[in-house]
């Protein structure tokens, strides 16, 4: 997924509409659509649509960062691309339990869940926060 793609994703789960993003952005409503196809924003039009969405800029350098890397994957046996979700997952360290926002790379063949090491140690990094956030909380 780029950037675009995220974006378009982005305004269809708050659903807002394109035509709303590209005025608050101000940014003309074909050259937006234009863009979001393109994925070819300028950093500063990134920057606006980024804060007319409340989209965490960290996510957006993710999303980046993952764009068109291949991972291996069991079921199909071969490197594949993926997409990243993020899922509520249920964690237990010491005896408390308590869910946790993960991000999970998915196979875009066969829909697996695939195993990559680097997202997988920032999903444990984020349980032991918040699992001491909690523990601070008692
Ligand atoms: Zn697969």
């Amino acid at each position: 997924m780029n950037l675009g793609e995220y974006i378009a994703k982005i305004i269809d789960e708050q659903g807002k509409t394109k035509v709303w993003v590209a005025e608050k952005s101000g940014i003309i409503y074909k050259t937006f659509v234009d863009k979001l196809t393109r994925d070819s924003f300028t950093g500063k039009e990134l920057l606006r649509v980024a804060m007319v969405l409340n989209i965490n800029l960290e996510d957006l350098k993710d999303v980046e960062k993952w764009e068109n890397m291949k991972s291996y994957c069991l079921n199909c046996d071969t490197d594949v691309e993926f997409n990243i979700k993020e899922v509520i997952v249920k964690n237990e360290i010491k005896g408390i339990f308590f869910d946790c926002l993960a991000k999970i790379p998915y196979c875009r063949e066969c829909g697996e869940e695939i195993y990559i090491s680097e997202l997988s140690d920032n999903n444990v990094k984020i349980a032991h926060k918040k699992y001491r956030e909690l523990k601070g909380e008692i």
